[in-house]
């Protein structure tokens, strides 16, 4: 069985962007459009230490922030029944919302291993972006731009310290 890391995360984040990172290729569809991706994605990946099964999740765009919630909920629930490590990615440009804090609330009540990613982190100048996450009261935060590649390498290097 291949251990299994699974994307979670608000829609717009960059959650697709990230896979299509991970995968070192295109394959998941990223768009402007927040929710595009409607089915959870699944690719095997073999290019780092260990093979794994990586799944970005996705859904419909939500209607309201009860819907985003329950979403949220649902995408985590997922993650935390079928998971071996959650990557949960914060949208650095956004900030820190609601949704943001009840899912990092959930996830953390299981004891599967969990990377934090604020993702967005697109240069030096964005780096102050990411210190109202650590309101969260994760040991680890660690920034990405999952676009550009900034913070890739050491969301690897933990990463293979997981699998
Ligand atoms: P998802 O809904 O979470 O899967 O998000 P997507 O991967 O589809 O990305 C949503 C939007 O955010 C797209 O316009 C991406 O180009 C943009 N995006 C993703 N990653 C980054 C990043 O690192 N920096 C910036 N500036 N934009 C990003
Ligand atoms: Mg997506």
């Amino acid at each position: 069985m291949l251990p299994v890391v699974a994307i979670v995360g608000r829609p717009n984040v960059g959650k697709s962007t990230l896979f299509n990172r991970l995968l070192g290729k295109r394959k998941a569809i990223v768009e402007d459009i927040p929710g595009v991706t409607r089915d959870r994605n699944y690719a095997r990946v073999d290019r780092f230490g260990r093979p794994f099964l990586l799944v970005d999740t996705g859904g419909f765009e939500p209607a309201s922030e009860d819907r985003l919630l329950a979403q949220m909920r649902e995408q985590s629930q997922l993650a935390i029944e079928e998971a071996d490590i959650i990557l949960l990615v914060l949208d650095g440009k956004e900030g820190l919302t609601p949704s943001d804090v009840e899912v990092v609330e959930l996830l953390r009540r299981h004891d599967k291993p969990l990377l934090c990613l604020v993702n967005k982190i697109d240069g030096p100048r964005d780096e102050a972006n990411t210190a109202e996450f650590y309101a969260l009261g994760l040991d680890e935060i660690l920034p990405l731009s999952a676009a550009h590649g900034h913070g890739v390498s050491d969301l690897i290097v933990r990463l293979e310290e997981l699998l």
